[in-house]
């Protein structure tokens, strides 16, 4: 596999990028993933096509406020990575461009049935379940005993020592938010995550953000993509993963071309390449762990096996509704943020 050379360029020009918001010649892309893997993506598809990236990390909330906000003059051309049933929003607001990249037969069964619900708009890239992690270190020196269910996060004990995402930001943070409803029934998962809240000590803007706190010791539990929380106990945190006893969720991150893309040409070049087993291979490469879409590509060793996950039979049709979206955010913002007090940071 030809992998990245000009890690330490491709970092230079993704602070450029990002920092003064400058755009590309040839091709812009927002980056829903780890911020190792864009850097990683972005090297590995510049070396392979010689094409000039440039690509900024946001969460997937974010990235959908800003497709939408420049929907009559486009700046963005690709979305790369982040959960799926965002661009599946996004498909439903008419802010995608249809497309079959190359490897689409190769597509696993999951990302075939993604591919045919987005109306040939967006292809799943990746899969994962979510769950949280807690330290053993701060939760044994508080005295705490571990939790293993979702319900147990709402213990007194736990006050101050959780961290979850904003799901208006989030995608893996409304993947929660879905998955509550799906587990518990609308009202009864409102009930649930106003009851959460106040355990919470902060409000995060990226999903990510809370397993990589726990992994520090800054917070004792993050509610986290699983796979998340195998990349911080692989560099060493002492994390314990818990698939929680009730059943999970999980999500297929995608890849979608931006309607009205100033770059169209190389924005195929590069969902074609995301599709790719040797573009999927850049998560392995990057320290990532989630499960990849093209059969013919290489399963991260550490990949949790998510056949051993009790799954809730999630429904990315209604849950990837603009209307299903706003409804749930704005009770999340009413009923949820509206009775609590947390510190909402990055
Ligand atoms: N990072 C990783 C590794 C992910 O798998 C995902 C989900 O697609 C995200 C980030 C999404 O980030 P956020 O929750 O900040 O939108």
């Amino acid at each position: 596999m030809k992998l990245v050379t000009s890690l330490g360029a491709g970092a230079a020009f993704w602070l450029s990028s990002a920092l003064t918001g400058a755009t590309a010649q040839d091709l812009n892309v927002l980056c829903g993933v780890d911020k190792d893997w864009c850097l990683t993506m972005e090297a590995a598809f510049e070396q392979t096509t010689g094409l000039d990236v440039a690509m900024a990390r946001r969460s997937t909330g974010e990235i959908l406020e800003q497709i939408r906000d420049e929907k009559d003059d486009p700046q963005v051309d690709v979305w790369w990575g982040g959960t799926g049933d965002t661009h599946l929003q996004a498909a439903a607001e008419g802010l995608l461009e249809p497309y079959r990249p190359a490897h689409t037969g190769d597509a696993l069964p999951w990302a075939q049935n993604f591919y045919q619900l987005s109306g040939g708009t967006a292809s799943g890239v990746y899969a994962g379940a979510l769950g949280f992690a807690y330290n053993s270190s701060v939760l044994t020196g508080n005295g705490l005993k571990a939790p293993s269910c979702w319900k147990d996060l709402t213990d007194p004990r736990y006050l101050g020592l959780v961290q979850l995402a904003n799901p208006n930001s989030s995608g893996t943070a409304y993947t929660f938010l879905a998955t509550l409803v799906q587990l518990l029934g609308e009202d009864e998962a409102i009930r649930y995550l106003a009851a959460l809240a106040h355990n919470i000590s902060h409000f995060t803007t990226s999903g990510a953000a809370p397993v990589k706190a726990a992994a520090r010791g800054e917070t004792g539990i993050g509610i986290s993509f699983i796979h998340d929380a195998v990349t911080q106990q692989q560099a060493g945190a002492p994390l314990v993963i818990v698939a929680p006893c009730e059943g999970t969720g999980y999500e297929i991150g995608a890849v979608s071309i931006v309607k009205g893309a100033k770059h169209l040409q190389a924005a195929r070049r590069f969902v074609n390449y995301s599709m790719s087993p040797e573009g999927q291979a850049t998560g392995t490469a990057s320290g990532q762990n989630q499960i990849p879409s093209n059969a013919r590509a290489a399963l991260p060793p550490a990949a949790p096996d998510i056949s051993l996950i009790r799954m809730v039979d999630y429904d990315f049709a209604t849950f990837g509704s603009p209307e299903q979206r706003r409804r749930l955010l704005d009770r999340f913002d009413k009923e949820v943020l509206g009775n609590s007090s947390p510190v909402v940071t990055q």
